[in-house]
Protein backbone atom coordinates (compact mmCIF):
# COMPACT_ATOMS: atom_id res chain seq x y z
CA UNK A 1 0.00 0.00 0.00
CA UNK A 2 1.04 3.24 -0.78
CA UNK A 3 1.56 5.80 1.93
CA UNK A 4 1.31 9.02 1.07
CA UNK A 5 0.53 12.76 2.03
CA UNK A 6 -2.80 12.96 -0.18
CA UNK A 7 -4.94 14.70 1.75
CA UNK A 8 -4.65 18.15 1.59
CA UNK A 9 -2.71 20.09 -1.02
CA UNK A 10 -2.81 24.17 0.01
CA UNK A 11 -2.62 24.90 -4.22
CA UNK A 12 -6.22 23.53 -4.53
CA UNK A 13 -8.00 24.75 -1.12
CA UNK A 14 -9.33 28.10 -2.72
CA UNK A 15 -10.41 25.77 -5.59
CA UNK A 16 -11.97 23.34 -3.01
CA UNK A 17 -13.41 26.07 -1.00
CA UNK A 18 -15.40 27.37 -4.19
CA UNK A 19 -16.65 23.94 -5.43
CA UNK A 20 -17.72 23.17 -2.10
CA UNK A 21 -20.65 25.90 -2.38
CA UNK A 22 -21.77 24.26 -5.46
CA UNK A 23 -24.66 21.89 -4.92
CA UNK A 24 -24.92 18.87 -7.61
CA UNK A 25 -28.11 17.61 -8.56
CA UNK A 26 -28.75 14.86 -5.64
CA UNK A 27 -27.36 17.48 -2.99
CA UNK A 28 -30.05 19.55 -4.20
CA UNK A 29 -32.61 16.90 -3.83
CA UNK A 30 -31.37 15.51 -0.87
CA UNK A 31 -32.24 19.10 0.92
CA UNK A 32 -35.52 19.26 -0.84
CA UNK A 33 -36.38 15.61 0.44
CA UNK A 34 -35.07 16.54 4.30
CA UNK A 35 -37.24 19.89 4.22
CA UNK A 36 -40.34 17.73 3.30
CA UNK A 37 -39.42 14.70 5.43
CA UNK A 38 -41.80 14.89 8.87
CA UNK A 39 -39.33 11.85 10.22
CA UNK A 40 -35.58 11.47 10.77
CA UNK A 41 -34.13 9.03 8.67
CA UNK A 42 -32.50 6.33 10.87
CA UNK A 43 -29.54 5.39 8.99
CA UNK A 44 -27.73 2.51 10.32
CA UNK A 45 -24.54 4.09 12.82
CA UNK A 46 -26.26 7.22 13.32
CA UNK A 47 -24.06 7.99 15.90
CA UNK A 48 -21.28 8.75 13.48
CA UNK A 49 -20.25 12.15 12.73
CA UNK A 50 -20.75 12.35 8.85
CA UNK A 51 -19.69 14.81 6.31
CA UNK A 52 -22.57 16.24 5.02
CA UNK A 53 -21.61 15.70 1.49
CA UNK A 54 -20.46 12.09 1.00
CA UNK A 55 -22.50 11.21 4.26
CA UNK A 56 -19.26 8.97 5.21
CA UNK A 57 -17.56 9.65 9.01
CA UNK A 58 -15.62 12.73 8.98
CA UNK A 59 -12.65 10.59 9.20
CA UNK A 60 -13.19 8.95 5.98
CA UNK A 61 -14.55 11.55 4.24
CA UNK A 62 -13.66 11.30 0.18
CA UNK A 63 -14.61 14.70 -0.83
CA UNK A 64 -10.68 15.32 -1.41
CA UNK A 65 -10.46 12.95 -3.78
CA UNK A 66 -13.25 14.09 -5.44
CA UNK A 67 -12.72 15.35 -9.32
CA UNK A 68 -15.45 17.19 -11.21
CA UNK A 69 -15.54 16.51 -15.02
CA UNK A 70 -17.94 16.13 -18.17
CA UNK A 71 -18.40 12.89 -19.94
CA UNK A 72 -20.23 12.19 -23.05
CA UNK A 73 -23.57 11.46 -22.32
CA UNK A 74 -26.00 12.30 -19.48
CA UNK A 75 -28.03 10.37 -16.72
CA UNK A 76 -31.39 10.73 -15.21
CA UNK A 77 -31.17 9.05 -11.43
CA UNK A 78 -34.58 8.19 -10.91
CA UNK A 79 -34.26 7.99 -7.16
CA UNK A 80 -36.98 5.98 -4.36
CA UNK A 81 -37.69 8.77 -1.72
CA UNK A 82 -35.73 6.15 0.59
CA UNK A 83 -32.79 6.32 -1.56
CA UNK A 84 -32.24 9.50 -0.76
CA UNK A 85 -31.08 9.49 2.81
CA UNK A 86 -29.33 6.04 2.37
CA UNK A 87 -25.70 6.74 3.18
CA UNK A 88 -25.12 3.30 0.98
CA UNK A 89 -26.36 4.89 -2.53
CA UNK A 90 -24.04 5.13 -5.16
CA UNK A 91 -26.15 6.95 -7.59
CA UNK A 92 -24.90 10.54 -5.92
CA UNK A 93 -21.29 9.29 -6.97
CA UNK A 94 -22.23 10.18 -10.41
CA UNK A 95 -23.65 13.39 -9.38
CA UNK A 96 -20.27 14.32 -8.11
CA UNK A 97 -18.07 13.43 -10.50
CA UNK A 98 -20.45 14.69 -13.62
CA UNK A 99 -22.44 17.49 -12.17
CA UNK A 100 -23.11 19.25 -15.38
CA UNK A 101 -24.38 15.72 -16.76
CA UNK A 102 -26.64 14.57 -13.85
CA UNK A 103 -30.34 15.04 -12.98
CA UNK A 104 -31.41 13.35 -9.65
CA UNK A 105 -36.07 13.36 -9.53
CA UNK A 106 -37.40 11.52 -6.57
CA UNK A 107 -39.56 8.82 -7.91
CA UNK A 108 -43.40 9.34 -8.38
CA UNK A 109 -45.33 6.81 -9.74
CA UNK A 110 -48.58 8.99 -10.71
CA UNK A 111 -47.24 12.54 -10.47
CA UNK A 112 -43.81 12.89 -12.27
CA UNK A 113 -41.56 15.96 -11.75
CA UNK A 114 -42.34 18.37 -15.03
CA UNK A 115 -39.04 19.10 -15.16
CA UNK A 116 -38.59 15.08 -15.27
CA UNK A 117 -41.50 15.22 -18.66
CA UNK A 118 -39.63 17.79 -20.26
CA UNK A 119 -36.45 15.98 -20.39
CA UNK A 120 -38.02 12.89 -21.48
CA UNK A 121 -39.39 14.73 -24.41
CA UNK A 122 -36.74 16.17 -25.19
CA UNK A 123 -36.34 15.70 -29.07
CA UNK A 124 -32.35 16.70 -28.78
CA UNK A 125 -32.27 13.41 -26.59
CA UNK A 126 -32.49 9.72 -27.07
CA UNK A 127 -33.11 8.05 -23.35
CA UNK A 128 -33.16 5.01 -22.18
CA UNK A 129 -33.79 2.69 -19.20
CA UNK A 130 -30.98 0.86 -17.92
CA UNK A 131 -32.49 -2.33 -16.40
CA UNK A 132 -29.41 -4.58 -15.77
CA UNK A 133 -31.85 -7.43 -15.06
CA UNK A 134 -32.97 -10.27 -17.56
CA UNK A 135 -35.94 -8.37 -19.27
CA UNK A 136 -37.78 -10.82 -20.91
CA UNK A 137 -38.33 -12.51 -17.32
CA UNK A 138 -39.35 -9.11 -16.07
CA UNK A 139 -41.72 -7.59 -19.07
CA UNK A 140 -45.46 -7.80 -19.31
CA UNK A 141 -45.96 -5.12 -21.93
CA UNK A 142 -42.83 -5.87 -24.53
CA UNK A 143 -40.86 -2.45 -25.01
CA UNK A 144 -38.12 -1.60 -27.39
CA UNK A 145 -34.18 -2.89 -26.11
CA UNK A 146 -31.25 -1.96 -27.32
CA UNK A 147 -28.34 -3.80 -26.95
CA UNK A 148 -25.76 -1.37 -28.10
CA UNK A 149 -25.98 2.62 -28.94
CA UNK A 150 -27.83 3.53 -32.17
CA UNK A 151 -25.34 6.40 -33.89
CA UNK A 152 -27.21 9.42 -33.96
CA UNK A 153 -26.14 13.13 -32.90
CA UNK A 154 -28.91 12.25 -29.75
CA UNK A 155 -27.30 13.47 -26.69
CA UNK A 156 -27.42 9.79 -24.96
CA UNK A 157 -29.10 10.21 -21.31
CA UNK A 158 -29.53 6.87 -19.42
CA UNK A 159 -32.21 6.92 -16.66
CA UNK A 160 -30.74 5.26 -13.99
CA UNK A 161 -33.30 3.30 -11.36
CA UNK A 162 -32.04 3.83 -8.03
CA UNK A 163 -33.36 1.68 -5.40
CA UNK A 164 -33.34 -1.66 -3.73
CA UNK A 165 -33.93 -4.34 -6.10
CA UNK A 166 -37.90 -5.12 -5.30
CA UNK A 167 -38.46 -1.16 -5.42
CA UNK A 168 -36.70 -0.57 -8.77
CA UNK A 169 -38.74 -3.29 -10.53
CA UNK A 170 -42.05 -1.94 -8.48
CA UNK A 171 -40.65 1.87 -10.58
CA UNK A 172 -39.99 0.08 -13.71
CA UNK A 173 -43.47 -1.62 -13.98
CA UNK A 174 -45.64 0.79 -11.96
CA UNK A 175 -44.69 4.02 -13.90
CA UNK A 176 -47.16 4.52 -16.94
CA UNK A 177 -45.27 7.77 -18.24
CA UNK A 178 -42.04 5.85 -18.77
CA UNK A 179 -43.89 2.90 -20.64
CA UNK A 180 -42.46 4.62 -24.18
CA UNK A 181 -38.97 4.79 -23.30
CA UNK A 182 -36.69 1.98 -24.51
CA UNK A 183 -34.54 0.05 -22.49
CA UNK A 184 -30.79 -0.21 -22.95
CA UNK A 185 -29.54 -4.19 -21.84
CA UNK A 186 -25.78 -3.39 -20.72
CA UNK A 187 -23.23 -5.39 -22.04
CA UNK A 188 -22.47 -8.54 -20.01
CA UNK A 189 -19.14 -8.85 -18.60
CA UNK A 190 -17.46 -8.44 -15.02
CA UNK A 191 -16.39 -5.18 -13.52
CA UNK A 192 -14.05 -4.27 -10.54
CA UNK A 193 -14.88 -3.49 -7.39
CA UNK A 194 -17.43 -5.00 -5.01
CA UNK A 195 -20.99 -3.88 -4.20
CA UNK A 196 -21.60 -2.71 -0.56
CA UNK A 197 -24.95 -4.69 -0.69
CA UNK A 198 -25.42 -7.54 -2.15
CA UNK A 199 -27.94 -8.95 -3.60
CA UNK A 200 -30.00 -12.24 -4.42
CA UNK A 201 -29.56 -11.21 -8.15
CA UNK A 202 -26.58 -12.53 -9.27
CA UNK A 203 -26.73 -9.72 -11.94
CA UNK A 204 -27.21 -6.66 -9.90
CA UNK A 205 -25.08 -3.77 -10.33
CA UNK A 206 -24.99 -1.09 -8.71
CA UNK A 207 -26.15 2.30 -9.83
CA UNK A 208 -22.67 3.57 -9.92
CA UNK A 209 -21.29 0.18 -11.63
CA UNK A 210 -24.40 0.25 -13.98
CA UNK A 211 -23.06 4.24 -15.12
CA UNK A 212 -19.42 3.10 -15.63
CA UNK A 213 -20.55 0.03 -18.06
CA UNK A 214 -23.60 3.02 -19.91
CA UNK A 215 -20.21 5.19 -20.43
CA UNK A 216 -17.92 2.33 -22.12
CA UNK A 217 -21.18 1.82 -24.55
CA UNK A 218 -20.82 5.52 -25.65
CA UNK A 219 -17.25 4.90 -25.86
CA UNK A 220 -16.18 7.34 -22.84
CA UNK A 221 -13.95 4.85 -21.17
CA UNK A 222 -11.92 7.27 -19.14
CA UNK A 223 -14.49 8.93 -17.51
CA UNK A 224 -16.17 5.02 -17.02
CA UNK A 225 -12.34 4.18 -15.19
CA UNK A 226 -12.46 6.96 -13.00
CA UNK A 227 -16.07 6.10 -11.68
CA UNK A 228 -14.96 3.08 -11.09
CA UNK A 229 -12.24 4.49 -9.20
CA UNK A 230 -14.49 6.83 -7.27
CA UNK A 231 -16.82 4.28 -6.65
CA UNK A 232 -13.74 1.42 -5.32
CA UNK A 233 -12.60 4.82 -3.20
CA UNK A 234 -16.44 5.18 -1.65
CA UNK A 235 -16.18 1.51 -0.81
CA UNK A 236 -12.83 0.91 1.26
CA UNK A 237 -13.94 4.58 2.95
CA UNK A 238 -17.95 3.22 3.43
CA UNK A 239 -16.32 0.32 4.94
CA UNK A 240 -13.91 1.91 7.01
CA UNK A 241 -16.96 4.35 8.42
CA UNK A 242 -18.67 1.10 9.31
CA UNK A 243 -15.54 -0.32 11.03
CA UNK A 244 -14.80 2.70 12.62
CA UNK A 245 -11.15 2.70 10.85
CA UNK A 246 -8.96 5.29 8.97
CA UNK A 247 -9.09 4.49 5.44
CA UNK A 248 -5.57 3.03 3.89
CA UNK A 249 -4.06 5.52 1.43
CA UNK A 250 -4.28 2.88 -1.98
CA UNK A 251 -3.53 3.55 -5.65
CA UNK A 252 -6.93 4.42 -6.61
CA UNK A 253 -6.48 7.69 -3.85
CA UNK A 254 -3.36 8.86 -6.03
CA UNK A 255 -4.86 8.20 -9.52
CA UNK A 256 -8.03 10.25 -8.49
CA UNK A 257 -6.02 13.10 -6.97
CA UNK A 258 -3.58 13.11 -10.10
CA UNK A 259 -6.69 13.47 -12.42
CA UNK A 260 -8.03 16.33 -10.08
CA UNK A 261 -4.64 18.28 -10.18
CA UNK A 262 -4.83 17.72 -14.17
CA UNK A 263 -8.26 20.28 -14.03
ZN1 LIG B 1 -17.11 14.22 2.47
Amino acid sequence: MLKSNLRFDPRFALFDICMQKIKNSFHQLLERCKAQSTREFLARGKSVIRCDRCQLATFACICDWQPQLNCDAEFVLLLHRDEVFKPTNTGRLIADLFPSQTHAYCWSRTEPEQALMDLLNDKTRQCFIVYPANLTDLEAKPRKIFLEIPANEKLKTFILLDATWKQSGRMYHLSRWLENVPCIALPEGSLRGYAVRKSHQDNYLSTAEAASLCLQMVNDKKNSEILLDYFQLFNEHYLATRGCYPPVLGEVHQRLSAIKSQI
